[in-house]
């Protein structure tokens, strides 16, 4: 199988899973809009031990609703959001779809926090919708 790929802008920061992720979200709460200065997150979530990261990464923690932390990290040098990661999901790393190299193809399967999503923006039919998070 084909390992999936992700780099930050300038490359410096790496990062590479053996498999699939086990679920791929679309986030519309404000942390998300925040972190990222967009209008929400498509991230997949990798299991740790199945995935390796390179390189210098800095952060800023967030606190959930849920209380639990969760944390962005992202490259020193270019400053692109990489990494999502929560105290709720400790074995999961989520990383930014946006980054992610092809032949990785995005399927969010569900919208989270959608009671936050911005006027402008449309959820496909077919894909499952929560007002807040899924824990
Ligand atoms: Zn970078
Ligand atoms: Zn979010």
């Amino acid at each position: 199988m084909t390992n999936i790929a992700a780099s930050c802008q300038c490359g410096q920061l790496k990062f590479e899973a053996e498999s699939d992720p086990v679920l791929e979200l679309v986030c519309h709460c404000r942390d998300c809009q925040d972190a990222l200065q967009a209008d929400f997150a498509n991230i997949a979530f990798f299991k740790m031990g199945e995935s390796q990261v390179e390189g210098e990464l800095a952060e800023k923690i967030y606190l959930a609703e849920s209380g639990n932390e969760t944390c962005r990290q992202y490259c020193v040098q270019c400053d692109t959001v990489m990494f999502d990661r929560s105290e709720g999901f400790p074995n999961l790393l989520g990383v930014s779809v946006s980054q992610l190299q092809a032949p990785y193809i995005s399927r969010p399967t569900c919208h989270v926090f959608v009671r936050d999503k911005k006027a402008g923006v449309v959820i496909p039919d077919g894909v499952k919708q929560y007002e807040t998070g899924i824990t």
